[in-house]
């Protein structure tokens, strides 16, 4: 292969440049031509493509967001959408494409892969929730924005012997609240991958309070509040009228999304770049990059998405274990 593409798709997350530097410095180093496909497949439907060069990329690693942006692209789902995206490809000498983001992006670049187009998936997306991954790039940017976040509401709430409830991010995973209510002592986690309920969040806010405990934080996932039809503002009400303490929600919502990639973030995000564009130059499309125990990964992007996530238990069960 002699010239690639990389784009960034679906939702944003910190650390998506830190993998377009990697992939584009690995290519150039293979001696391949890079092109910066602009905001997700819409810029193969209306050609907004760039060349990268080496400096292109530069000072780029720290930055959170996407310099190729990002966007949803509902024209490239049907089929016609693609052919037109891969007659782009033709045109412009696109011979494989890097595609960073989501699952839905993955099945983007399975579509171009079937229709002669080989793509590499690199999982990006703060929620962690790509089963075919143990991790996701943006996850710990975004759990390190959430757990200082939390802190902070944890000192208004200690000082004013207040319950807070806080609403973190992940729709289909809720591993942003397990591991920053662990980190941030949460008295409980309310996630959809366990069966307890707001009931449970009562109970145990009583049951402490007989220790001395008087103020309180409850970290919920978007999961939880969408899956059970129940908003942070009225799991609060509940709190407040059953355990008569004053309660305030917060929904910590984009600001999790942005921000300085931490080092994880950056040192995955440049692993899983350079491993994409190995697979490219090896001929080999149509697969999913990931990071499982300390090894990268790579699974057929059918494969992938077939993938079911778990939920770690033990954690959900230390975490109820040392928060009274
Ligand atoms: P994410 O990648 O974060 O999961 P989305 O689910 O919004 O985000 O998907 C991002 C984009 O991927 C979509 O806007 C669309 O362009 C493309 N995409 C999603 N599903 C498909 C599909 N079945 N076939 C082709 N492209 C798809």
């Amino acid at each position: 292969m002699k010239t690639i593409g990389v784009l960034t798709s679906g939702g944003d997350a910190p650390g998506m440049n830190a993998a377009i530097r990697s992939v584009t410095r690995t290519a150039i180093g293979k001696g391949m031509t890079v092109k910066g496909v602009y905001r997700g497949f819409n810029g193969l439907l209306n050609k907004h493509i760039e060349d990268l060069g080496v400096r292109s990329v530069s000072n780029i690693i720290e930055r959170g967001g996407t310099t190729l942006y990002t966007a949803r692209c509902p024209e490239f789902v049907p089929l016609e959408g693609v052919r037109k995206g891969v007659k782009t490809c033709i045109d412009e000498g696109i011979e494989g494409i890097v595609v960073i983001g989501g699952d839905g992006s993955f099945r983007g670049a399975k579509d171009l892969s079937n229709e002669g187009i080989p793509c590499v998936g690199i999982p990006a997306t703060i929620d962690n929730d790509i089963a075919a991954t143990d991790y996701t790039i943006g996850f710990d940017t975004a759990m390190n924005t959430a757990m200082e976040l939390i802190d902070k509401l944890r000192d208004t709430a200690q000082s004013h012997d207040r319950c807070s409830v806080v609403e973190v991010m992940g729709r289909r995973a809720g591993d942003i609240a397990l591991y920053t209510g662990i980190a941030c002592g949460a008295t409980t986690i309310l996630v959809m991958e366990s069966d307890y309920t707001v009931a449970h969040a009562i109970e145990r806010i009583n049951s402490t309070r007989t220790s001395r405990k008087h103020h309180f934080i409850i970290v919920v996932s978007e999961g939880f509040t969408a899956g059970n039809k129940i908003s942070a503002d009225e799991i609060s009400r509940q709190i407040e009228s059953e355990t008569g303490v004053e309660t305030r929600a917060t929904i910590l919502g984009h600001v999790q999304r942005g921000g300085t990639p931490t080092l994880r973030d950056r040192l995955v995000a440049s692993r899983l770049g350079f491993r994409a564009v190995e697979l490219l130059s090896e001929g080999k499309g149509n697969r999913v990059v990931g990071i499982k125990g300390a090894a990268i990964v790579d699974y057929e992007i059918n494969e992938a998405l077939a993938m079911k996530k778990t939920f770690d238990d033990e954690m959900y069960k230390i975490a109820e274990a040392i928060s009274f």
